[in-house]
């Protein structure tokens, strides 16, 4: 599934080849994503300019002249843009065209994603208002952590991946910085320590950013090509590796649930 680094790769790398362009036409071949395409896009968007795109949460927000379309990956989304006289692809639910020949178009095998159209401020849009803030604004800090957490029951990874909380920390990231801040998943989110936020805020961007550096060898991978980003190519210290070697202690990787949600952690080295 597209996390926030692969969101953030997908907009460096989508918004050059589509700045200044202006639609022709749009077509939507399949409208059922997760909530349908609004038909009135073919209708409103051709002559619209594309000015810029950018990101909240794993929503991607592209400003015309009249209005956004916000754009969700859902689990096997992408985007891209080639040539419109190269061949549709499987999958290919929705295109732009723009008056220069070339096209944007989004391809989805599982259909969780979502083109939505808005005139309104996007950031107010019913799917964005509730966000809590962006792991790289200001707002998202050790007293913000602490003060939000106190009195919470709930674990510390759930607690970290909520989207309410801070945004854009998926099971991968929120493991590997547990690990890092060397915080156990399993304690009480309001039981940790305002050190030990400290340290999670701090290896939280650190994660983050070494992903989206990781993602941006690949950004000329968005014209005329899979257009898929590339995936997390950290070294992943223990997500994934239940049963194997701890790299600082040697104890084994423990797996858990929580929240639904697969868990790796050290033992030893996470208290
Ligand atoms: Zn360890």
């Amino acid at each position: 599934m597209p996390e926030l680094p692969e969101v953030e790769t997908t907009r460096r790398g989508i918004e050059p080849l589509i700045i200044n362009k202006v639609v022709a036409q749009v077509l939507i071949h399949n409208a059922s994503l997760r909530w349908p395409i609004p038909l009135e896009m073919v209708t409103v968007l051709p002559g619209q300019k594309f000015h810029t795109v950018s990101r909240r949460s794993k929503y991607l927000l592209f400003s015309l002249d009249q209005g956004t379309m916000i754009v969700h990956l859902g689990m096997t989304g992408h985007l891209r843009v080639d040539s419109s006289l190269s061949a549709r692809r499987k999958h290919d639910h929705f295109e732009i065209v723009f008056t220069d020949g070339s096209t944007l178009r989004y391809n989805d095998s599982r259909r969780f994603g979502a083109i939505l159209w808005t005139k309104d401020d996007p950031l107010q849009h019913v799917r964005l208002s509730g966000l809590g803030p962006e792991p790289f604004d200001a707002r998202f800090n050790t007293n913000y952590l602490y003060k939000l957490s106190r009195d919470r029951k709930v674990a510390v990874k759930p607690f970290l991946m909520d989207a309410h909380v801070v945004v854009g920390v998926g099971n991968i990231y929120a493991s590997e910085a547990l690990f890092r801040a060397s915080i156990a998943p399993t304690r009480p989110a309001g039981k940790i320590s305002k050190a030990a936020y400290k340290r999670l805020v701090e290896v939280v961007i650190i994660i983050l950013n070494e992903a989206i550096a990781a993602g941006g060898t690949t950004i000329r991978d968005f014209a005329n090509s899979e257009g898929k980003p590339g995936y997390f190519k950290q070294e992943l210290r223990v997500y994934g590796r239940a049963g194997q070697k701890c790299t600082d202690c040697d104890t084994l990787i423990k797996q858990v649930k929580l929240g639904q949600r697969t868990t790796y952690y050290c033992p030893c080295c996470q208290k």
